[in-house]
């Protein structure tokens, strides 16, 4: 079976992993060349860490980020207004996970410098075929478009479904300091305006960098700026006079290092395939940032779809039948959808209730206190 992955992020690595471990050998198109972004810090919870170690990569990626133990959330003034303690999470920069990601698979799988352009399809619909931006159509019999958020892939899936913007902006910039980081120990501490719409995080990631960000409703806060010293005016201006360790971090961030991100939101698509064409990652899901899950979702989608082809080839067994090896790709990714869209329904439904939490003008209270999606 020849498998196209296009998109060499966490999903499009993920994918190439769980493929390898069922036998079967892909190939990756990523335009990027692999290079760490270090200002995206991602938090992995339960359900990522669990599909990392069946990937066998668990260990690796919790050796290059910092093992999290709780959320601590605050006022600006430093009051405590709650803890949630966590079983099992780490903070990590998504670079780091990318490269561990990348390092432990076979060479020639990724195929670097090269965007997807389009699919090409055969007069029943089914997909041969991707046009790369080098000229080159490499031939598949399943394509998995993990080409991120904004998807150009997704079209081919759900075309009536466009990911939009939404009110709520983050600013993300990063710091290295190793003397917070273990003052913060395995901790991300959380500063939320009680007035609702604003809120400081801080997310260390392991040897010393401390990723912090300012989530803000765009309605409330004007956040029309792009370059370093605006982002820094801004940053200063929403949250200069909150608590520790708040104006150390500020002090410290060189802002042309720093961030402004749109954050998009996209209702669950009904499906996750078409004919023979795939989503997975944020192809296939928008989550709100709240969640924390993007990744993690990512991972999921990589571990069961990867077990449905595994299952639908055993149980139809070896063929060389064109009609019989149509149907059954199409059995697995049937099985695909059906595994993955309960979850992805209930990451979006939880990812927009903590928005609408965010957005609220509320005082704080004991229900209000977890700041993660499940
Ligand atoms: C600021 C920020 C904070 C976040 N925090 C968290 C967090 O704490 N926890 C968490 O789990 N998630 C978090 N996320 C979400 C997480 O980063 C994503 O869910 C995750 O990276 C999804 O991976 P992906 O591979 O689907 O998409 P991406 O990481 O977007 O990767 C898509 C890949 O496709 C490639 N591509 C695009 N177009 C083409 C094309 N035409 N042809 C070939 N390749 C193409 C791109 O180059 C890219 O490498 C955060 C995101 C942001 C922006």
């Amino acid at each position: 079976m020849r498998v196209v992955v296009i998109g060499g992020g966490v999903a499009g690595l993920a994918c190439a992993h769980a493929l390898l471990r069922v036998g079967i050998r892909p190939t990756v198109i990523e335009p990027g060349d692999a290079r760490p972004e270090p200002w995206k810090g991602l938090l992995l919870f339960e359900e990522g860490l669990v599909r990392l170690a069946s990937l066998g990569l668990e260990a690796r990626v919790v050796a290059r980020g910092q093992r999290l133990e709780r959320i601590d959330t605050f006022r600006p003034d430093g009051e405590a207004v709650g803890a949630v303690l966590l079983d099992r999470a780490v903070g990590v920069l998504q670079g780091h996970l990318i490269e561990e990601l990348t390092q432990a698979l076979p060479a020639g799988i990724v195929r670097r410098g090269v965007r997807a352009l389009e699919l090409l399809r055969d007069a029943r619909g089914d997909a041969h075929a991707v046009r790369c931006s080098d000229g080159s159509e490499v031939v598949g019999d399943l394509f998995v478009a993990c080409d991120g958020a904004r998807s150009r892939l997704r079209a081919q899936v759900a075309p009536e479904r466009h990911a939009g913007e939404v009110r709520l902006h983050e600013i993300v910039g990063h710091v290295d300091d190793p003397d917070l980081a273990a003052e913060l120990g395995p901790r991300l501490v959380k500063l939320e305006h009680p007035a609702g719409g604003l809120a400081f995080g801080v997310v260390p990631c392991g040897a010393g960098r401390l990723v912090w960000y300012v989530q803000l409703d765009a309605e409330r806060h004007r956040s029309d700026v792009h370059t370093a010293n605006e982002r820094a005016r801004l940053v200063h201006r929403l949250v200069g006079d909150f608590r520790h360790p708040v104006p150390r971090l500020l002090g410290r961030t060189d802002f042309e290092h720093s961030r402004l991100w749109h954050t998009t939101d996209l209702d669950a698509l009904p499906r996750l395939h078409a004919a023979n064409v795939a989503l997975a990652g944020d192809a296939a899901h928008v989550l709100l940032p709240f969640t924390g899950q993007g990744a993690g979702a990512a991972l999921a989608d990589a571990e069961e779809l990867a077990r449905a082809l595994h299952r639908a080839l055993r149980d139809g067994g070896a063929t060389t039948d064109p009609t019989r090896h149509r149907a059954q790709i199409a059995a697995a990714l049937d099985d695909y959808t059906r595994a993955r869209l309960p979850s992805v329904r209930r990451m979006v439904a939880s990812g927009r209730t903590l928005r609408d939490r965010f957005l609220a003008r509320r005082p704080h209270g004991p229900d209000s206190e977890i700041p993660i999606g499940r």
